[in-house]
């Protein structure tokens, strides 16, 4: 018999699986020695009150053995004499689409400007050794794309449901822990992803793919309105594009708008990284100053109000993880988060972020937004000794607009340098960031305090840009056989809907080639 519950239990219950098996066994009346196997197919967890509880629906098999049925595997066939499609990137976007251009019976040719992603970590421990990042590979350019050195968290707002599952199975096919099936908000952690992207590559490779590192598209070739492929590293590729550069791109955002490849300004959200203790962020979070104790996880948090007008909201929490340096080139200071899948660092961190309207930036320029983005790292980086020793400051001081006099220590690794965020940072940021920070505090006992630390910029939350496309087809709205997908084009936000929307480009482009 295989039955299942959904439960509510205490967290050293739901951590340990002989105890669950017995807490089933009193709760619905059966012989715990008939359990062959348990399964948690859903798993939460309610911090709202000082007693934590774990929600879980469980599958239980009462003498029974348990199906291998922990995630839906795909077929993946050999497409090595199919039409070719020509894949621009190798993040989420770009690999879903090749994965999912291979189930459809087509070629991918997946074209990276970086390396792959083994190489890629040699170049991204470079940039607190030398302070210089290397413009094709860094935290935003290689294979996995931003996504790969992140927290590899995996929810989205989305209510795409379906589509969701798919990729969250693809990952566990390749590798991913099947607890992302289950866990509410489901994360990979940086350590395991680089393992898992490259169980990708072999997918697209053994079936007859090809994946080319160190290759920048730089321009596409058009036969009258029609993309029939591009250039990179000196070679052609031919056949229709996916194009899923990512929101970093900023060369290939430039080509479009010199080439009148109609493009739009396209809202962000900018602010700084916010650092506390994980213990304190624990201690607040699970209402208890022992803190998360054994059972639960680095705790989460996730802040929303609105000041002036604008949303000012915590964004992509890393609990137990470092902040980074995730610049794309020189002359930039850009921070960003990641953690490994234990999340047992000493830090919490999360992007603190003001909505940026496109209208908010004066002129028409398709480009504008990303010429402030540009011009704010690189404010920062002279705020930061023209390195990426990145400027910081206490959040207490910057609220109460004064410099911290020292700094906290901190995961972010090239070096902090003290500075008067609230002076130089954008009034229009923060003066927001002050008030949200306010309201934060009050919202949550604690969290504003000086043992947090801020850390500047934050800017690579969004595209900047919008690639025009057409909502069916998926198409740019003028030339055929060019799909703007991903991030970058404007139609994500995250490696889940990034993973999404590169399903649904390949699926149109298949449809494309069909006619
Ligand atoms: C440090 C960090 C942490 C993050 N953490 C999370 C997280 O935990 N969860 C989450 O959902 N999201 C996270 N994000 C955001 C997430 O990574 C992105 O939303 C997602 O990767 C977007 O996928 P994409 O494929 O559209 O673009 P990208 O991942 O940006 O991939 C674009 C790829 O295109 C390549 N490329 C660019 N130009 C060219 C060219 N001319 N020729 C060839 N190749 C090119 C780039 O090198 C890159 O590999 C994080 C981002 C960063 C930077």
């Amino acid at each position: 018999m295989i039955q299942e519950y959904q439960i509510r239990v205490q967290p050293h219950v739901a951590a340990n699986e002989q105890a669950l098996r017995s807490f089933l066994a009193d709760e619905y009346g059966f012989d715990v020695r008939t359990v062959t196997a348990l399964r948690i197919l859903r798993r939460s967890i309610d911090a709202r009150q000082r007693t934590i509880f774990v929600n879980l629906k469980v599958r239980v098999y009462i003498n029974e053995p348990a199906q291998d049925d922990a995630y839906q595997p795909t077929e993946y066939p050999d497409v090595s004499n199919k039409p070719q499609v020509i894949v621009v990137g190798a993040g989420p976007g770009g690999l879903f689409a090749a994965l999912r251009l291979i189930e459809l019976g087509l070629r991918p040719i997946v074209l990276e400007r970086g390396k792959d992603v083994h190489e890629r970590k040699k170049d991204l421990s470079q940039i607190t050794k030398t302070q210089k990042v290397d413009a094709e590979s860094n935290y935003c350019f290689g294979e996995g794309g931003a996504g790969a050195y992140s927290d590899g968290k995996l929810y989205t707002r989305s209510k795409k449901r379906g589509n969701i599952e798919k990729i969250l199975n693809v990952f566990c096919q390749h590798g991913a822990s099947t607890n992302i099936l289950a866990d509410a908000h489901p994360h990979i952690g940086t350590d395991k992803l680089p393992r898992v992207i490259e169980n990708m590559r072999n997918t697209i490779l053994r079936c007859g793919g090809e994946v080319h590192f160190q290759t920048k598209m730089t321009s596409l070739i058009l036969d009258g309105n029609r993309v029939v492929g591009c250039y990179a590293a000196d070679n052609e590729y031919h056949g229709p594009v996916i194009l899923a550069t990512g929101h970093s791109a900023r060369d290939v955002y430039r080509y479009l708008n010199e080439s009148k490849i109609e493009l739009e300004a396209k809202g962000i959200a900018v602010g700084v990284r916010l650092e506390h203790p994980s213990a304190l962020i624990d201690q607040i979070q699970y209402h208890n100053k022992l803190g998360r104790g054994k059972y639960l996880p680095a705790a989460e948090y996730s802040f929303v109000t609105q000041v002036d007008g604008r949303g000012v909201y915590s964004f992509c929490m890393c609990p137990g993880g470092f902040v980074i340096p995730a610049a794309t080139d020189k002359e930039q200071i850009v921070v960003n988060g990641m953690s490994p899948s234990n999340r047992g660092g000493q830090w919490s961190n999360s992007g603190m972020v003001v909505e940026l309207r496109a209208e908010d930036v004066e002129g028409d320029d398709p480009l504008r937004v990303m010429h402030y983005q540009e011009q704010l790292e690189r404010n920062c980086w002279q705020q930061g000794n023209m390195k990426q020793t990145a400027p910081a400051q206490r959040m207490a001081d910057f609220v109460n607009k004064r410099l911290s006099y020292d700094l906290p220590r901190s995961s972010y690794a090239p070096g902090l340098i003290s500075s008067p965020l609230h002076f130089w940072l954008p009034e229009a940021i923060s003066h927001r960031l002050q008030e949200g920070f306010k309201a934060f505090g009050r919202q949550s006992h604690g969290f504003l305090t000086n043992e947090a630390l801020m850390i500047g910029v934050e800017t690579r939350t969004s595209s900047p840009v919008r690639i025009l496309r057409n909502n069916e087809t998926l198409m740019h709205v003028r030339l055929e056989g060019l799909f703007p997908c991903g991030e970058g084009a404007g139609y994500a936000g995250g490696i889940v809907s990034a993973g999404v929307d590169g399903e649904r480009c390949a699926e149109q482009c298949a449809a494309y080639l069909s006619r």
